[in-house]
């Protein structure tokens, strides 16, 4: 007789698990499921698949150690295709008394999860995810009714709580946040002395999962080639060691900045902390992290711009993200402010394009599950935005391709940073500009095919010619708000011969996107 089934997803990966409070080895029962729709509902990167399947395969010996009674079915050894159906056999088999799982990271198997309850008839505890440092519910009281949410004042409302960086009510150092300060390109001569990644064995698990990847799912995106994953706690503490041992220092100025190099390789990573998928899948908790970066800021007498830069997106934005992920769905899956409605290129798929920007970052996606976020946001996510791509094939796209990708942080990213799908609930304004941004921060556009300053032509870079085209569009909206008053006010200096002329010159992109 089962007291409790425990259901534990591929992100859930933590002895802290909540879901594992209580347990009696005696009376409950444990299930993990790898399921196929997990990899297929987006057509799923390898890398992507690897280091959640690895992970779990890894967790799962932990809790064997401690001789946890676990059902763990593996990819191709069961006949459920989804999660829903595996859940749904096991609580009709086994009966128990309660489900308990820790809340899930998406939306989708939330409701699977109510569903297979109601079905069974069986009472479900989903437990608050503890390793969150803002729950679901202070979130939404700290949200209260606003229509607008700022990322700034919910992280103060976090530093000051935890006391992060700060001298009593006053923020260190006098400021709450350098983002000036780490906008730095790299000028000329590119990345010096750029630390190495460390090193992760691929382990026969690992390797028994990559042969299944092969056979199960041989034509999904990427390459397993350059797997560089934490799978284990273990590996993901190296990598937190190696970031505020080697990088930290150089993080704040470098975190906007992107680079080809010749070899490519190295350029995926930079000063980054390649620490996102560790933490997704629960191998890392973000106050460790904080704590680590906070103790290297003492240790090593770091710069208060680089480590404030680093805990912003941690206790800042990450936390954020998720707040309001879970406030907004799901609605904001359905968001469409634009009214977007075309299909997404087929090069995001393959790096198959001319305009080198896109190239390098989809190549480095394809190659690495990873880009840095202002890949993310200013090279392919801008790209979608300025030729009006449908944002739910941009959503699965980014779903995809990423190795740290679970919904709640992939969404609000895509629709609301990305895409302003949701129309500027947590954004200020859409990210938007020209090439010259893209020839700032890299050197893509040394050697690209197109001409960054160039708006119309055979040389005009897409990129720019959709830009003022966006702007033109969108003129009225742009020069009222004061953010971006500046913007609009660079569009009223074209005669209208040259505003005829841009908009021709995007019309020609917008119908020809798959061959540009
Ligand atoms: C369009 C778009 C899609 C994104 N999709 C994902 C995704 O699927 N999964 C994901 O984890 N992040 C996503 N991000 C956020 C961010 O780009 C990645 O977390 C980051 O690039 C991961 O690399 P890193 O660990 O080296 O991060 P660093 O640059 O070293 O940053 C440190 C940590 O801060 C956190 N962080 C930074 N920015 C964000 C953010 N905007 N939202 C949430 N956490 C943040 C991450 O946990 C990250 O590990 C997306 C951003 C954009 C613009
Ligand atoms: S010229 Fe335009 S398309 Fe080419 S790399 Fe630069 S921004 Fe991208």
């Amino acid at each position: 007789m089962t007291r409790n089934l425990v259901l534990i997803l591929g992100d859930q990966l933590t002895l802290d698990n909540p879901a594992l409070e209580g347990f009696d080895v005696t009376q409950d029962q444990i299930l993990m499921v790898e399921a196929a729709a997990e990899a297929t509902h987006t057509w799923s990167h390898k890398a992507r698949i690897a280091v959640f399947l690895s992970a779990m395969r890894h967790f799962a010996l932990v809790l064997d150690a401690k001789q946890f009674p676990l059902i763990y079915l593996k990819l191709g050894a069961h006949e459920f295709t989804t999660l829903k159906q595996a859940w749904l056999h096991y609580v009709q088999a086994l009966q128990p008394q309660k489900i308990i799982i820790c809340e899930a990271g998406e939306y989708r198997l939330e409701q699977d999860l109510l569903a297979v309850a109601k079905e069974t008839s069986t009472p479900l505890a989903m437990r608050d995810d503890t390793h969150f440092m803002c729950s679901r519910a202070d979130f939404k009281r700290w949200a209260g009714s606003n229509k607008t949410l700022r990322m700034e004042f919910f992280y103060r409302h976090m530093r000051k709580q935890y006391q992060v960086l700060m001298q009593g009510d006053a923020p260190e150092g006098g400021a709450w946040n350098y983002d000036a300060e780490n906008r730095k390109a790299f000028g000329k001569a590119g990345p010096q002395n750029l630390p190495a990644a460390p090193e992760v064995v691929i382990d026969e698990i690992s390797q028994q999962v990559m042969a299944d990847i092969a056979q199960h799912f041989p034509d999904h995106p990427g390459s397993l080639a350059n797997f560089i994953w934490p799978v284990t706690r273990a590996q993901a503490l190296v990598f937190l060691q190696n970031f505020v041992t080697n990088k930290l220092a150089a993080f704040g100025d470098h975190q906007d900045a992107m680079w080809q190099f010749q070899n490519g390789g190295q350029s995926a990573y930079l000063w980054h902390s390649l620490l996102s998928s560790s933490l997704n899948l629960k191998l890392l908790n973000p106050r460790e992290v904080i704590a680590a970066a906070l103790q290297a800021y003492q240790q090593q007498q770091l710069s208060l711009p680089s480590v404030e830069g680093f805990i912003r997106q941690v206790l800042g934005w990450r936390e954020f993200i998720r707040g309001v992920y879970w406030l907004d769905m799901p609605g904001m899956a359905q968001s469409n402010h634009y009214q977007h409605q075309r299909k997404l290129p087929a090069w995001y798929w393959t790096a198959n394009t001319q305009m080198n920007c896109q190239r390098q970052a989809i190549q480095q996606t394809l190659d690495y599950g990873y880009a840095h976020h202002i890949q993310r946001l200013m090279v392919t996510g801008m790209f979608g935005v300025l030729a009006e791509l449908n944002p739910r094939e941009v959503e699965a796209w980014y779903l995809a391709v990423y190795v740290d990708a679970v919904e709640w942080v992939e969404l609000p990213n895509v629709a609301g940073m990305a895409l302003y799908a949701n129309g500027g609930r947590f954004t200020s304004k859409p990210y938007v500009a020209s090439g010259a941004y893209i020839k700032r921060m890299s050197n893509y556009c040394a050697s690209c095919r197109y001409k960054p300053e160039v708006k119309t032509g055979a040389d005009a870079c897409p990129v720019t010619t959709l830009y003022w085209n966006f702007l033109l569009k969108h003129y009225d909206v742009f020069a009222k708000n004061p953010r971006t008053a500046l913007m609009a006010k660079n569009a009223e200096r074209f005669s209208d011969e040259e505003q005829m002329l841009i908009q021709q010159s995007a019309d020609k992109i917008l119908n020809n996107l798959d061959h540009i």
